[in-house]
């Protein structure tokens, strides 16, 4: 039986992870796939206090190293649900059942996909949603980067290294990335811009992509844009679907200003939840906050 089991081994799980140890709390990280979450795909991050320039990569390998340092149990599985068994959770996993007094969901999200034909069928073909591990394969040739957030600007200004020409398709004349990205995108000599304009659907075949069907959100024309990749970065979707706790409409985790989900003793903290900002700097407070707060609701159960 555990103290803590935090669900999810990304910025927020670690640093709820350093916490706990530190709190002298018996902690478990459950992981599904490996350490770092989707930051670990960034290639650069420069508005993570503390370093001026850092990889996805390199910042979780210092996290896991400082959880490692304190001896953080981890273990790699899935959480499938999580049963309210009154004095303590049950956390259900394939390799059977862990028993916790509090558990932490920061299981965080991943990429939304846009639904329009040709995209399923096209993902590894062409469609990616991680610049950082595909980019490579589409040297010098004309790619498309699908969003106007953060990640689109980003990553479309990462992939202007690699690749001959970026079409930046954007469904508004505005972005909402942050503004020194949307000023560096803009002196970007490899970007081509395309706003106003959303993709109907994706073309191509077994040899991968031929074209983008492009629509004038003003004008409804309708065109071909032809790329040999399509990057989409178009917002997240939440990792909580096996979760039984109160969630908003799009299925991020209710939680109050502890994090408390709507199960007692059990707590929400980062991009899973439903929050104003999904940073990295965000998903470490959020870690840190949830920790403290088991740490004074295992104290009181006591
Ligand atoms: P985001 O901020 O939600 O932006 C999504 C973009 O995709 C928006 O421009 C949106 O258009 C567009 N979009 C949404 N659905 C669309 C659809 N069906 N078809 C076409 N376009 C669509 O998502 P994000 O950029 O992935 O970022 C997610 C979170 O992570 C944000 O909080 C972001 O700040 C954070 N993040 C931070 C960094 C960093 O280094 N600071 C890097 C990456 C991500 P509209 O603008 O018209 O809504």
């Amino acid at each position: 039986m555990y103290e803590l089991v935090i669900i999810g081994g990304g910025p927020c799980g670690l640093t709820a992870g350093i916490y706990a140890q530190r709190s002298r709390l018996k902690t478990l990280l459950i992981e599904k796939l490996g350490i770092g979450g989707q930051i670990a795909t960034s290639d650069l991050i420069e508005n993570y206090p503390g370093f001026k320039g850092i990889s996805g990569m390199g910042l979780m390998k210092e996290f896991e190293a400082q959880a490692a340092e304190l001896a953080l149990e981890i273990k790699y599985t899935e959480a499938l649900s999580i049963k309210d068994r009154g004095q303590y959770k049950e956390i259900m996993t394939p390799d059977g059942s862990i028993q916790a007094g509090a558990v932490i969901i920061a299981t965080g999200a991943k990429p939304k996909r846009l639904g329009v034909p040709g995209e399923a069928e096209l993902i590894g073909r062409g469609i990616s949603f991680c610049a950082t591990c595909d980019g490579f394969f589409f040297r010098d040739r004309e790619v498309a980067v699908i969003g106007g957030g953060d990640s689109a600007l980003k990553e479309a200004i990462y992939l202007s290294r690699i690749v001959k020409k970026v079409h930046l398709i954007h469904r508004r004349d505005k972005f909402r990335a942050e503004k020194m990205l949307i000023e560096k995108a803009l002196a970007e000599p490899k970007f081509e811009f395309h706003l106003n304009k959303v993709v109907k659907s994706v073309k191509g075949g077994v040899l991968g992509i031929e074209a983008l069907e492009l629509e004038d959100t003003r004008t409804h024309d309708t065109s071909d844009l032809p790329v040999e990749g399509a990057f989409i970065y178009i917002g997240v979707n939440p990792n909580t679907g096996s979760f039984d706790v109160e969630k908003d409409e799009f299925g991020f985790i209710k939680a109050d200003k502890v994090l408390m989900t709507s199960m007692m003793g059990v707590f929400a903290a980062g991009d899973c939840r439903v929050t104003p900002l999904r940073q990295v700097a965000t998903a470490v407070g959020d870690g840190a906050l949830a920790a403290s707060e088991v740490e004074r609701y295992i104290e009181s159960c006591r």
